[in-house]
């Protein structure tokens, strides 16, 4: 089976690799066509335009940024209804609005060569992207979700087809609120603890056993706590999903203050010219606030 990748960024990369890794054909493509170059090393082809992508491949993923990219290298010019063919199937992996996601659904199946799609983000960051851990969720059609499980399974570990077009979208927007509120709760503890001038690393060790722990305490409070704030997820990325969340959640007249409050302190990292700075670089506005720093030196 061929599949196709459409950006090769940080987690699209590592997931092309993956799938030629299980055997698959891969060709990929990237806007910045020299970002996808290096990814011949591994016996990918890199082609020009999503919709060569697309005439080449059975699957087709797409791992962009937000709603208008994912919209653009679909249905735009050379986009990848262009380029569709009997039977092909496009996945989009990115983290993008449930609303617009079954518009592109229906915007498909209604394409000159009708093509099936479907929802597919991912959560489990760089690391989980490189080895092939990611959590998988995923919207659309059950016949659709058992063609392309043997790829899910080249990518993830903990794979669930959510419901329908846009479930897995959905699903992924309450993974983020989750995210989110994680990074700050981990903050403000490593700043707390700092303040009582206790042993960071081991605060973090036993809090990482107990039931305080998280992903963001496994993962991010190493990087934290070594001042290492470059990005496996940026800043900018994170701030993109909350606003999809706080959309969504206005609509419906949902009361979400946490995501209110974490959306506003990742404000203050984007004044400061840091949004490109991971997630986790959350500590240094909880660092600020109380004029504290929660390092290992
Ligand atoms: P990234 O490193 O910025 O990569 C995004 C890729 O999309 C780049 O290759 C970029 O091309 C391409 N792109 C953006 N806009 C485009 C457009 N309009 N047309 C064509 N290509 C476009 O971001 P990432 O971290 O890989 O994230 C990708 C998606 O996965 C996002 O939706 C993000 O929210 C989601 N996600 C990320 C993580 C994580 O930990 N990083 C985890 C789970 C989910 P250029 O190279 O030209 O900029």
């Amino acid at each position: 089976m061929s599949v196709g990748f459409i950006g090769t960024g940080i987690m699209g990369a590592p997931m092309a690799r993956n799938a030629r890794k299980a055997g698959f054909d891969v060709i990929a493509t990237n806007r910045t066509l020299a970002r996808a170059e290096p990814l011949r090393q591994d016996g990918i082809q890199v082609a020009k335009t999503p919709r060569e992508v697309a005439q080449r491949s059975d699957i087709v993923v797409t791992m962009v940024v937000d709603s208008p990219d994912v919209e653009a290298v679909l249905f735009g010019p050379d986009g990848v209804a262009a380029g569709a063919h009997d039977g092909m199937l496009a996945i989009d992996m990115s983290t993008i609005s449930p609303k617009r996601t079954k518009e592109f659904a229906e915007r498909a199946a209604k394409n000159r060569a009708p093509f099936r799609t479907l929802d597919a983000p991912v959560s489990g960051g760089e690391i989980g992207a490189i080895e092939a851990r990611l959590s998988i969720m995923i919207g659309g059609d059950a016949a659709d979700v058992e063609r392309a499980m043997p790829l899910f399974q080249a990518l993830g570990k903990t794979i669930v087809h959510v419901g329908d077009h846009g479930a897995g979208q959905a699903c992924k927007l309450a993974n983020q609120i989750a995210v989110a509120l994680n990074n700050l709760g981990v903050s403000e503890a490593l700043v707390f603890a700092a303040s009582q001038g206790i042993d960071l690393e081991k605060v973090r060790q036993v809090i990482a056993g107990g039931a305080g722990s998280s992903w963001a305490m496994q993962n991010y409070a190493p990087k934290m706590l070594a001042g290492d704030f470059r990005p496996g997820f940026m800043v900018d990325l994170q701030q993109k999903d909350l606003r999809l969340v706080m959309g969504d959640a206005d609509e419906a007249r949902l009361s979400l203050p946490g995501v209110a409050l974490a959306h506003h302190l990742y404000n203050a990292l984007q004044a400061n010219g840091e949004g490109r700075d991971g997630n986790h670089a959350l500590l240094k506005v909880i660092e600020r606030l109380s004029h504290i720093e929660a390092r290992v030196k």
